[in-house]
């Protein structure tokens, strides 16, 4: 499996970072090494000193497809969770400076800790999801699937015209505003409406 992660899909986060609206999704990839699953703890790696976390709505894929029709898009994924997409931020300034690839501050080994998923089919509209994210217990992240410039069936049809996906796959679709940094001794809680979806300690 791999995951598909969007970028720059809420505005105020765009402007946080001040990159450029997009076009069309802007989308990377992290590979299964990425993955902590049940609330497994996230070592802070050796080779950054600026980790942010970045909390985004997943999709998981139910089916192949490629050339997904639009319209078919919302066939093609069966369950909604939450996941952090833990950035590098200092290797993806340097990079982005030098105008190389950022792929080793995003793609790293449990880089991507994700939840488990709520059936498609338990939301009453899923282009109003409320989620957030707490660090410590305090609120840091906030942000509603209504305010993604491009939305989940949009996000599905684009990367499948690139990449095939495949059943198990997730999708990571846009972080919204308030990223920040983690430090050893943080605990991040992630939560769907009121429902707390993912804790994960930082070590
Ligand atoms: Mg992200």
């Amino acid at each position: 499996m791999k995951i598909i992660c969007i970028g720059r899909n809420y505005l105020e986060h765009i402007n946080e970072l001040n990159s450029i609206v997009p076009d069309s999704p802007v989308f990377f990839m992290k590979p299964e090494s990425a993955v902590i699953r049940a609330n497994l703890p996230f070592f802070y790696p050796s080779f950054s000193n600026e980790i942010h976390y970045e909390v985004e709505l997943a999709l998981h894929v139910s089916k192949v497809g490629r050339n997904i029709l639009l319209k078919h898009a919302h066939t093609y994924y069966d369950g909604i969770g939450v996941g952090i997409d833990f950035t590098a931020r200092d290797l993806q300034r340097k990079a982005i400076m030098e105008g190389l690839p950022w792929e080793m501050a995003k793609a790293f080994d449990a880089s991507a800790p994700v939840s488990e998923f709520i059936p498609v089919r338990d939301f009453d509209n899923i282009h109003n999801i409320g989620f957030g994210l707490y660090k410590n217990d305090e609120l840091v992240q906030k942000g509603n699937s209504s305010e993604m410039i491009f939305n989940f069936d949009t996000i599905v049809s684009y990367i499948s015209r690139f990449v095939t996906l495949k059943q198990g796959d997730m999708i990571f679709t846009g972080t919204p505003a308030g990223i920040g940094p983690v430090n050893i001794g943080d605990q991040l809680e992630a939560f769907i409406g009121d429902k707390k979806m993912l804790l994960c300690k930082i070590r």
